[in-house]
C-alpha cells in the first residue's frame, strides 16, 4: 500500500481564472481546458488546487486524461484521505437510512448507497440490492489505491453484505486510461439475490443486466405510477418489469414492451416472484407504437421510460424529436381519464425541455393533458445544488382529460 502524501506535499494544479470561478461558485469539477498547469501532477494522485494567483482553494482528485480533470474533495487541506473517506461513506450511510428508514422499513432493501459527488465521493456508486453490494468505480483517483481498498473495507466493515461485486464501464476505463479490468467479485462468492421494492420482489444477479443492476432511482416514482394507474396498461421500455410489476396489482392487464430478450426473461422471472401475470413483448418499442397506434389500440395507462436520447448536450433536438414522437404516439392511444407516466434520464434534456416537448406533443395529438405529479429521482440519488449534472431523472405523470 503506498503512502498518502501529507498536504504540504501534495502536487499544485494551477486553475485559469474560470476554472477556480466554478468552484467559487459551488461547482466540484474543472474541465482540462480550464487548467493552467498540471505539471508533474500524476494521474489519479490528491492534489492541491489553486487559484491563478497561486491561493489554495481546495483539495481534489487529478484525472489524466478525463475532460474532467478536477474533482474537488474538499474546500480545506485535507489531513488524512483514509480517514476522510470513511468518514462520507459513514455519512452516506446514515443518510439513505434516514431517508429510507422508518417508511420503509421491511418494504425496501435496495437503495444506492453512495452517488458520487452527491455523497462528495467523486467517481464511487455504491448500489445495495439487499445482501449483496455493487460497486462502480469511475475515475483513476477512485482507482488508486488505498482509497479501493479503504472503500471496500469500510463498505465490508459497516455493512457485513454477504457479498461485495465490482460492475467495470469498459468505456470509462479506457476514458481514464486504466488498464481494462473484468466485472466480477470483490469479496464472497454470492452473486445473486432476490431484493425488495416498495413491497415488490424483484431478481437480481449482481454481475448481469444494465447500469448496475436494477433501476433504482425509479423506486420512487414506481410507488407514485401506481397510485393512478388503472385499466389496461402498456409500459413502453419496461426492462425488468419495474413499472408492469408496480402497477399489476391495481390493473386489469398489463403488457411491457421490451428490445431485450435478457431483460424480459428476468421480467418473467420477477413476474412469477410476485404470482403475476403480465404480458412481455420483445419488440422495438417505435415500432409497436407506429403499429398500435395504427390499429386502434387503446389503453388506460402507458408508461415511457426510454434510455438517455441526449448523451451530449449536441444531441439535444434529435433527443426531443424522439421523445415527442413517442408520447405523441402514446397519447394518441390513451382513453379520456387515461394516465401517461413518461420520464427521461437524459441530464441534458431540462425538465423545462421537457415539458416543452410534451406540450408539444399534446397539442399535435389534439389532446388536453393535465399534470398530477411532476418528479425527478428517488432521494437515495441525492442531488446537490450547485452541481447540476448530479440531476437527471425526470418523472412527469399526466391524465388525459379529452
Ligand atoms: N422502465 C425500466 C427501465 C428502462 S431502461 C425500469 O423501470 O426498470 C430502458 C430500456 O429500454 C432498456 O431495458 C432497453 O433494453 C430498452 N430499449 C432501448 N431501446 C429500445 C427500443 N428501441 N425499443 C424497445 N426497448 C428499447
Amino acid at each position: 500500500m503506498q503512502p498518502i502524501p501529507k498536504e504540504s506535499d501534495l502536487p499544485k494544479v494551477k486553475l485559469a481564472a474560470r476554472g477556480a470561478a466554478r468552484l467559487k461558485q459551488g461547482h466540484v469539477w474543472v474541465y482540462r481546458s480550464d487548467i493552467a498547469s498540471a505539471d508533474g501532477v500524476a494521474p489519479g494522485a490528491l492534489a492541491t488546487v489553486t487559484d491563478p494567483r497561486g491561493k489554495p482553494l481546495g483539495t481534489a482528485l487529478y484525472s489524466s486524461s478525463s475532460q474532467i480533470a478536477i474533482r474537488l474533495i474538499s474546500q480545506e487541506p485535507i489531513a488524512d484521505f483514509p480517514a476522510l473517506l470513511r468518514q462520507r461513506i459513514s455519512d452516506a450511510i446514515a443518510y439513505r437510512e434516514t431517508i429510507l428508514g422508518e417508511s420503509n422499513v421491511g418494504n425496501t432493501n435496495a437503495c444506492r448507497l453512495i452517488f458520487s459527488e452527491a455523497d462528495f465521493l467523486p467517481g464511487l456508486i455504491v448500489d445495495r440490492y439487499n445482501d449483496i453490494l455493487s460497486l462502480q468505480i469511475l475515475t483513476q483517483g477512485m482507482d488508486a489505491n488505498p482509497l479501493r481498498e479503504t472503500v471496500i473495507s469500510e463498505l465490508t466493515a459497516r455493512l457485513h453484505p454477504a457479498a461485495m461485486v465490482e460492475r467495470v464501464d469498459p468505456r470509462v476505463r479506457e476514458l481514464e486510461t486504466l488498464p481494462p479490468r473484468p466485472s466480477g467479485p470483490l469479496q464472497g462468492t454470492k452473486t445473486s439475490t432476490t431484493f425488495t421494492m416498495n413491497g415488490v420482489q424483484f431478481h437480481c444477479d449482481a454481475l448481469e443486466g444494465q447500469k448496475t443492476g436494477a433501476f433504482l432511482d425509479q423506486r420512487e416514482n414506481y410507488a407514485a405510477a401506481a397510485q393512478y394507474a388503472h385499466g389496461e396498461v402498456l409500459d413502453v421500455f419496461c426492462y425488468q418489469g419495474g413499472f408492469a410489476l408496480h402497477l399489476a396489482p391495481r390493473c386489469s392487464q398489463v403488457t411491457g414492451v421490451d428490445s431485450s430478450r435478457p431483460a424480459l426473461e428476468v421480467a418473467e422471472q420477477n413476474a412469477a416472484l410476485n404470482g403475476r401475470e403480465i404480458e412481455w413483448i420483445e419488440a422495438n418499442a417505435f415500432d409497436l407504437l407506429k403499429d398500435y397506434a395504427a390499429s386502434n389500440h387503446r389503453y388506460d395507462t402507458i408508461v415511457l421510460d426510454p434510455p438517455a436520447f441526449a448523451k451530449t448536450k449536441r444531441d439535444l433536438d434529435s433527443a426531443l424529436r424522439g421523445y415527442k414522437e413517442l408520447n405523441l404516439r402514446a397519447l394518441k392511444m390513451l382513453r379520456p381519464g387515461g394516465i401517461l407516466v413518461t420520464c427521461s434520464c437524459s441530464y441534458h434534456v431540462s425538465q423545462a425541455n421537457f415539458l416543452e416537448m410534451l406540450a408539444s406533443a399534446a397539442v399535435d395529438a389534439h389532446r388536453t393533458l393535465r399534470l398530477i405529479e411532476v418528479r425527478g429521482q428517488a432521494k437515495d440519488h441525492p442531488i446537490l445544488l450547485t452541481v447540476p449534472e448530479t440531476a437527471y431523472l425526470k418523472c412527469v405523470i399526466a391524465t388525459v382529460s379529452l
